[in-house]
């Protein structure tokens, strides 16, 4: 460990009597694996991140139980040595399952399963539909196994939340046969963020349900969802998470033609138009600085024209959107924001609703700016006609729930 952090067998053994029956939360992406050992009790908890695998700079950032930070280099190290690295990190802690953040189950999936032969099989078939982030996905599940054969493990999709969908909300206006021998539809991602924060929602206000939310996820990637009674009713992804809203470096909707246009009048490959829309588009494109909200909105305020746009632009197709996605709910009982940046972004988030200037919606301004840094709260004024509220999402605690009740665990 090139962190040169010295633990006594004892300090382990008093740190590990605090996690009881924990469970491995594992979220392999396609070149870094977040990971989190949470307890039985979900109170306590050991964090890390594997990054930049592949590269000279590959590292694992690792948090102890005692918030002590470590970071041990593994240079040019790829997803397999990562996870021996970080099962070793957190073997004397014995877990109990391990669950993986996959993400995409398809049409098969709608709640988590136990892994085995065919679950594997059909995570690593599911890479037409995900290719970046199924196979790092199977990995991590293929290296547990090598490891500890004995552990049970579990999946918990992306997808799954929004199997609920009604046809009218999954289906593409296309040829009947793309869905039924192509199996081309919406599929909706974030679900587990989206189960969380509805969930949360539901269990603090204090109005009577069934609730009717939208949830707005705005971090890196970016989505919303219509959750009526627990129920996603729709989502802005699609059948990959390139659909809907503007995002860091992704596009969200652009008009279908595009793809043709580019090919015939600039000669750019199916390859290249993808790139672009996927790692190039978004607030980075529109800005030209940044996919990171903090820089442009910095930029922002020194007067950065592109940057300008660049938010007002990302506030426009939110408040757009969640304005359509209320016409999936039967009741409107409020708006939840999270991730990175709705969960930090206070102008943000004003913005958005301003741009929804139709439903008498009134933000408490001094609560509004409270709500940064992890807080979680309401900020609606009292005679606004709908909920606000900011709920911290927390991806890893929901997937070790599920994980444990797939298994029927306490
Ligand atoms: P996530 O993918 O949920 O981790 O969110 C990452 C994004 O959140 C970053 O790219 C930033 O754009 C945004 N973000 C995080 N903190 C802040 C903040 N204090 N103010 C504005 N945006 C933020």
């Amino acid at each position: 460990m090139s962190a040169g952090v010295s633990t006594t067998f004892d300090d382990k053994h008093s740190e590990a009597s605090t996690l009881t029956n924990p469970t491995l939360v594992l979220n392999c992406g396609s070149s870094s694996i977040k990971y989190a050992l949470i307890s039985e009790d979900e109170g306590t908890r050991i964090t890390g991140l594997a990054e930049n695998l592949g590269l000279d700079t590959a590292r694992i950032k690792h948090t102890t139980l005692n918030g002590e930070k470590l970071e041990i280099a593994i240079a040019g190290g790829r997803h397999e040595l990562a996870l021996q690295k970080i099962l070793e990190l957190l073997e004397q802690y014995h877990f109990i399952a391990v669950g993986h953040r996959v993400v995409h189950g398809g049409r098969e999936y709608s709640e988590a399963v136990r892994v085995d032969a065919h679950v594997l099989a059909e995570v690593k078939r599911l890479k037409v539909l995900a290719p970046l982030h199924n196979p790092a996905n199977a990995l991590g599940i293929e290296a547990v196994q090598a490891i500890y054969p004995d552990i049970p493990q579990v999946v918990v999709f992306d997808t799954a939340f929004h199997q609920t969908m009604p046809p009218v909300a999954f289906r593409y206006p296309l040829p009947k046969a793309l869905y039924s021998e192509h199996k081309i539809r919406r599929y909706g991602f974030h679900g587990t963020s989206h189960a969380y924060v509805s969930e949360r929602a539901s269990h603090i206000t204090s109005a009577t349900g069934p609730h009717g939310w939208l949830t707005a996820h705005l971090g890196n990637g970016c989505s919303a969802t219509a959750v009526y009674d627990g129920k996603s009713l729709d989502t802005s992804m699609g059948l990959t998470p390139l659909e809907g809203l503007m995002m860091g470096t992704r596009s969200g909707d652009v008009d279908p033609s595009l793809h043709i246009h580019l090919k015939r009048q600039l000669g750019m490959s199916l390859e290249e138009i993808d790139k672009m829309l996927n790692s190039e588009s978004g607030l980075l494109g529109i800005s030209g600085l940044s996919n990171d909200l903090r820089t442009i909105e910095q930029a922002a305020n020194e007067g950065h024209e592109d940057a300008k746009l660049a938010i007002e632009m990302f506030c426009y197709r939110v408040g757009k959107y969640l304005a359509s996605l209320s016409c999936a709910l039967p009741d409107f009982t409020g708006i939840v924001f999270t991730g990175g940046i709705g969960e930090n972004s206070v102008t943000t988030r004003t913005r958005i609703l301003e741009v929804m200037r139709h439903f008498g919606i009134k933000v408490d301004a001094d609560k509004n700016a409270g709500l940064v840094g992890g807080n979680e709260g309401s900020f609606h004024a009292d005679d606004s006609s709908i909920e606000l509220w900011v709920v911290p999402t927390d991806e890893e605690c929901r997937i070790a729930q599920e994980t444990r009740a797939a298994l029927g665990l306490k």
